[in-house]
């Protein structure tokens, strides 16, 4: 029976407090999933430390010394989450047939991974964590955050409601993850771009075991607006629109100046004065939006983006595409 190897890949910074009770959490779960045959013996949980400046390292180097299913990779500084989990899945990419990434603060439900899975088994490439209800958050969080994925959406960017970084990846997946070369990292933006058949598995998020959140509001708007800037080009449309309603505006209090200086119900000087006034700012602000169109192209064009992702072929079709290629 076909057991794909598995890579479970762990951002921590900073997690000195929650790594020794979680990371027993993950060898157990890995174990179970060993067991029940589900995944390979050659299976490991990978852990990333993100530029730690507490034991955080120590402590993984000691697991992996215990036990052999535990490894480790610490990246030179602090570079965030998002790069911790890319680092991770990259590492991973050569070694294993699924990823699951996974917070290490035993928020997200580890039991929801045996679905993921029999997800993958199912024939799905990528498999979407997503957590049932926010009960464990402040109404504040919940609020901001369902905003969030909504406004994202509306901007056209593609993401799955209430997911965060919990997801299952295939290998096949993250190959062609890997041609996404964009330095600006938001994951839950970008895997849905590279498409494959995918699917949701649903969890219940908890409350963080040990120590504290490492997303203050500060950070919390950093990765809103990294995530907004970084997959849409709709604010630069917008200053495009706003520019063309400005324009026509403009426009008519130009009329309308004109009409009141006919009918002399000014003083000298005003309507030229007002005349001037809206049309500049009617060409400037038009003028930004044209700019600024450009200026989005060329930002897509920069991220060097795959132009297309295959996922399937005809078996005839790739046969004479071999032969062909062996002639
Ligand atoms: N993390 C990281 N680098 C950072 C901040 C956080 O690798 O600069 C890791 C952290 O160790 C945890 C995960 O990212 O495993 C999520 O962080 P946290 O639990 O603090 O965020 P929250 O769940 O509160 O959104
Ligand atoms: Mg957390």
């Amino acid at each position: 029976m076909y057991k794909p190897v598995l890579y479970i890949v762990i951002p921590c910074y900073n997690e000195e407090k929650v790594l020794p009770i979680t990371s027993k959490l993950f060898l157990n779960k890995l174990y179970a999933l060993i067991k029940m045959e589900k995944i390979s013996e050659n299976s490991r949980i990978l852990f990333v430390n993100d530029g730690s400046r507490d034991k955080t390292w120590n402590i993984i180097c000691d697991l992996s010394e215990k036990d052999c299913h535990y490894k480790g990779i610490s990246q030179s500084r602090n570079r965030g989450h998002q790069n911790a989990v890319l680092a991770g899945l990259m590492e991973a990419k050569d070694c294993c047939d699924i990823t699951i990434s996974i917070d290490c603060d035993g928020q997200d439900d580890i039991n929801a991974m045996d679905e993921m899975v029999e997800e993958y088994l199912r024939g799905n490439e990528i498999v979407y964590g997503v957590r049932k209800e926010r009960k464990t958050d402040s109404f504040f969080k919940r609020f901001t955050a369902e905003g969030f994925y909504k406004l994202l959406n509306w901007m056209g960017a593609e993401v799955v409601y209430n997911h965060a970084d919990y997801r299952l990846m295939s290998r096949r997946a993250l190959e062609e993850f890997a041609k996404f070369k964009e330095v600006n990292l938001y994951l839950r933006g970008l895997v849905p771009l590279v498409g494959f058949r995918s699917s949701i598995v649903y969890y219940d998020r908890a409350e963080r075991i040990a120590g504290e959140s490492h997303y203050p509001l500060k950070k919390m708007l950093a990765l809103a607006f990294d995530g907004i800037t970084s997959l849409s080009i709709k604010p630069i449309r917008m200053i495009t629109s706003l520019g063309s309603i400005v324009a026509i505006v403009s426009l008519f209090c130009i009329i309308w100046a004109v009409v009141r200086k006919i009918t002399g119900h000014t003083v000298a000087g005003w309507t030229s004065v007002i005349s001037i006034l809206c049309f500049v700012s009617g060409i400037q602000l038009l003028s930004l939006g044209i700019i600024g169109e450009y200026i989005g192209k060329i930002y897509m064009e920069t991220k060097h983006r795959p132009r297309y992702i295959i996922s399937e072929r005809t078996e005839d079709y790739s046969k004479t595409g071999n032969e062909t290629k062996r002639k």
